[in-house]
């Protein structure tokens, strides 16, 4: 018989196209009069844009945001939220930019507004990583869980095809990792099948064409629910071993989870017969690590981390690093198996 603890997060979630035109109603809710809105360099003309909408509640834009949460570009937005006494702030982009806003909430606990712009998910969880010197580390505090997240299908028509790609399977292994995790429950698995349901149907078009608005609304549907997965259990090898990879070898977050994906899939799919058969059900595929693998190609998706950049000769270190530290799996983590993950994943044969 089923035993569980289900605990939802809070969450307010505007969907649609044209959502942000919401923004200035939901910032009035929040009651805030001087809002920080964040982006990355590359996307401040659409941080421009949004705070041009607040009016006389906008504080202007910090455009500083960077991958994996740099704690010097957060000492310097620290320093914008002071000088120009912000009560709140707007992120409007993708995983990197919405970890600088959880970042400061972390050190304030400012309400967030979130305008993802990717599918990584980062909006729905109470996670963040953050790096100083190097070093990358992950902490779960309610106060980084944005308070309202505005899904606007319009703002992910400009994600390069090669991002919504990669974006799209990153957010695809959350779901996967949730119906296996060990701390599931039935709500979370339901939320899974749906989210990679919604990619396997969304992404193959969006791959044909990137402004079909209809599969774009899927995958930011999609997105929602997989990031929900997240924020709501705990991950195992698969977003271990891309936190490892990323972190030791440089290696881009998105293209690094759509690599590992396939291959992850198998090692733990003979430890995860029921959680593999779901995902397969969604997939619409017999077999699911070479369904994903059969999805990431059809897609353009990158198939080897040889391609991502890294070196042969860094297999060894990748697997010792792997079996570092303990973590749960639903496979128990073994050096010859893991040591064939990383290598079917370094050469890009199918699983
Ligand atoms: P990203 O936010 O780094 O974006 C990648 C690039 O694409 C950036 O240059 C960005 O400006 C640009 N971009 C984003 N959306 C765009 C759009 N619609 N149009 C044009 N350009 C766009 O990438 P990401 O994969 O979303 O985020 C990765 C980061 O998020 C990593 O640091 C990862 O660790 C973190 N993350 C955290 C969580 C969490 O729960 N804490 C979850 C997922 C990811």
């Amino acid at each position: 018989m089923r035993r569980f603890v289900h605990e939802s997060l809070p969450a307010r979630v505007v969907f649609g196209a044209g959502a942000l035109a919401e923004l200035p109603a939901e910032v009035e809710r929040l009651d805030l009069r001087r809002a920080l809105t964040l982006a990355t360099p590359q996307q401040q003309e659409s941080a421009e844009r949004t705070a041009a909408l607040l009016g006389p509640r906008s504080a202007g834009v910090f455009t500083g945001a960077e991958m994996h949460t740099p704690t010097n570009v957060t000492d310097r937005a620290m320093q914008v939220v002071r000088e120009r006494g912000v009560d709140g702030l707007v992120a409007v982009g993708g995983g990197s930019t919405t970890g600088l806003a959880k970042a400061i909430a972390l050190r304030t606990d400012l309400p967030q507004v979130v305008a993802p712009t990717t599918y990584a998910g980062s909006e729905m969880t109470p996670i963040l990583g953050e790096t100083k010197d190097g070093v990358k580390t992950t902490i779960r505090d309610r106060k980084v869980l944005p308070e309202v997240v505005i899904y606007d299908v319009d703002l992910t028509l400009t994600l390069p095809s090669a991002l919504s790609a990669t974006s799209g399977l990153n957010a695809i292994a959350h779901a996967m990792e949730a119906l296996y995790a060990r701390d599931g429950d039935p709500i979370v698995s339901l939320m899974a099948e749906e989210g990679v349901r919604a990619f396997a149907l969304a992404l193959p078009r969006i791959a044909i064409d990137a402004l079909d608005r209809e599969a774009r609304s899927d995958a930011l549907y999609g997105a929602w629910l997989c990031g929900s997965c997240l924020g709501a259990v705990g991950m195992a090898l698969h977003h271990k071993l891309c936190h490892v990879l990323g972190g030791s070898f440089d290696l881009p977050h998105a293209e690094t989870h759509a690599v590992i994906l396939p291959h992850a899939a198998a090692y733990n799919a003979p430890a995860a017969p029921e959680a593999m058969a779901r995902l397969a059900g969604a997939l619409d595929v017999a077999d699911a690590p070479r369904g994903l693998w059969e999805l990431a190609k059809r897609i353009g998706a990158p198939l080897s981390l040889s391609q991502l950049g890294m070196k042969r000769e860094d297999i060894g270190r990748a697997v010792d690093l792997a079996l570092l530290n303990p973590y749960w799996n639903p496979r128990p983590i073994e050096r010859e198996g893991v040591a064939h993950l990383i290598e079917a994943a370094w050469s890009g044969s199918p699983p």
